[in-house]
């Protein structure tokens, strides 16, 4: 049987263009390679603290994030304000300090130096044309460099240098010196600037969903029921006639159109008859996953706020430069703090046991909250770059060259072929938020271009 679409994928993206290709009352399938939905949004229960679940990927939601909200009140779940109330932490340069706002504690010199680089960097990240990066003015100056260039050009202290790297690796878990400028410029342009991904209140991390934001894929799904085809990894898709013929390890499946929502990296190792051509072939292999190991700790009870501390720190001590208070809504016990081990450092703990890596950051937590900190009652942690069907997190990103001469190649179809992902996002690329609308564009490209539907045929007379 012939569909009208087969969507790659399972996650946010993937299910979000399966979703608006049947509301037009077309014949879908998705295919997802492994035993669950929701692909970067995973939730997972805490071992040995009944009832306790918690966010290994994605988790928070931001005022403007409007897709992913409008998904949150579709399916009537609640989200908890991430700020809490107590003072945050910051540790850069062997300084250690108290902070409430969002300017963090670090000595008047690199206050002022932060505040004239971000100002200048915020200016420089408006001029990007987000649909068409690669038409930004002076496009190629801005590709022809790296994130770290900048941050030497434009910083004049050494902890001002640190800030901005911590942020980048906040942010696009990878060092400075990975990232072609204009390409930090479009991400943060495409969140609605730096300052905004970094933010708690009123930024990317303003919310997370109680719960636990796998929910958005479970219900995604279960509106598609068996339409969606778990652990079926998709190796082969083959134009043939006007249509696609995609070979799983389970079988083969025929459509009009394929929307391939899967990070770019894995759509690179998919095997394409004939071969992609050699400008999409060429990005694919210019956008590398970032590293994260998101870590959770989990204490009977949240002992930090009894100092008046919010349970949120950032600063440039190995492995983990930021962490947030991932306690759970009802206030008492237990408490989480979520650490994130990211870029280089995430790539250099991968390889060690589980063991010494609590150990590591049990270290950087009591550094910050005291010894207490090394007392955890339960330890979670996922490894992103380990996980076959993602191969690192929390997006792609973009070395210099890479947006101006291959980035077209980044959503344009090629044939029936067609792309979703949050990495395709015009806003909140990298985001849950960007998976959505990714998902509906692409949705929408192949509903324009299928036959009139039955329903839809129906509904005009
Ligand atoms: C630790 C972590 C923290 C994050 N924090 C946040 C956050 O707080 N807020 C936020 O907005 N975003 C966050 N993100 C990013 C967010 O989770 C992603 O942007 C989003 O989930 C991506 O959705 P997607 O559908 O584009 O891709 P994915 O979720 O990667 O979905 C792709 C799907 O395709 C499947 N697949 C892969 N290869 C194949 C194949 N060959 N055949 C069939 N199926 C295949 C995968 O199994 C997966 O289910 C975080 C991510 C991580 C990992």
């Amino acid at each position: 049987m012939s569909h009208d679409a087969i969507v790659v994928g399972a996650g946010v993206a993937g299910l979000t263009a399966a979703d608006r290709l049947v509301s037009a009352g077309r014949d879908v399938i998705v295919l997802e390679a492994r035993e669950r939905v929701g692909g970067r949004t995973l939730t997972v229960d805490v071992p040995g603290v009944p009832g306790l679940r918690v966010d290994s990927g994605g988790q928070w939601v931001g005022p403007s994030q409007h897709a992913l909200l409008a998904e949150l009140k579709r399916f009537g779940l609640n989200t908890i304000d991430q700020s809490g109330g107590g003072e945050d932490m910051v540790s850069i340069g062997g300084r250690l300090s108290r902070y409430t706002g969002s300017t963090p504690k670090l000595g008047l010199l690199t206050v002022v130096d932060v505040g004239i680089a971000l100002q200048r960097f915020e200016k420089l990240t408006a001029s990007v044309d987000l649909d068409h990066p690669w038409a930004t003015p002076d496009a190629d100056v801005l590709d022809g460099q790296t994130f770290e260039s900048w941050i030497l050009r434009h910083c004049r202290t050494k902890n001002g240098r640190e800030f901005f790297r911590i942020c980048c690796e906040a942010v696009f878990a990878t060092e400075a010196a990975n990232l072609s400028l204009l390409h930090a410029l479009f991400y943060s342009h495409s969140g609605g600037g730096l300052e905004h991904l970094i933010s708690t209140e009123g930024g990317a991390q303003h919310a997370r969903v109680d719960g636990g934001m796998q929910q958005v894929a479970e219900h995604l799904a279960a509106g598609l029921g068996d339409r969606v085809r778990l652990e079926e990894p998709v190796t082969t898709i083959a134009v043939e006639g006007s249509g696609v013929r995609v070979t799983t390890e389970r079988g083969t499946h025929e459509a009009a159109r394929v929307i391939v929502a899967i990070p770019p990296t894995l759509a690179g190792r998919l095997r394409f008859e004939p071969v992609m051509p050699s400008t999409r072939d060429a990005l694919t292999q210019r956008m590398p996953q970032g590293s994260v190991i998101k870590c959770q700790a989990v204490y009977d009870r949240p002992f930090w706020r009894d100092a008046g501390l919010s349970g949120e720190a950032v600063g440039d001590t190995a492995p983990v430069k930021v962490i947030f208070d991932g306690t759970p809504p009802d206030d008492g016990s237990p408490g989480v703090l979520t650490a994130f081990i990211e870029a280089a450092d995430a790539i250099g703990l991968s390889a060690a046991s589980p063991e010494e890596r609590q150990a590591e950051v049990l270290e950087v937590l009591a550094g910050y909250f005291g010894d207490d900190a090394r007392r955890p009652i339960a330890f979670v942690e996922r490894d992103w770059s380990t996980e076959p069907w993602t191969r690192g997190c929390y997006g792609a990103h973009l070395p210099p060259g890479a947006w101006t001469q291959v980035g077209a190649a980044l959503r344009e179809p090629v044939g029936p072929i067609h792309w979703a992902g949050t990495e395709t996002a015009e806003r909140w690329c990298g985001y849950i938020d960007g998976a959505i609308t990714s998902g509906e564009r692409a949705a929408d490209e192949v509903d324009a271009v299928l036959p009139q539907s039955a329903t839809t045929s129906d509904e005009m007379r």
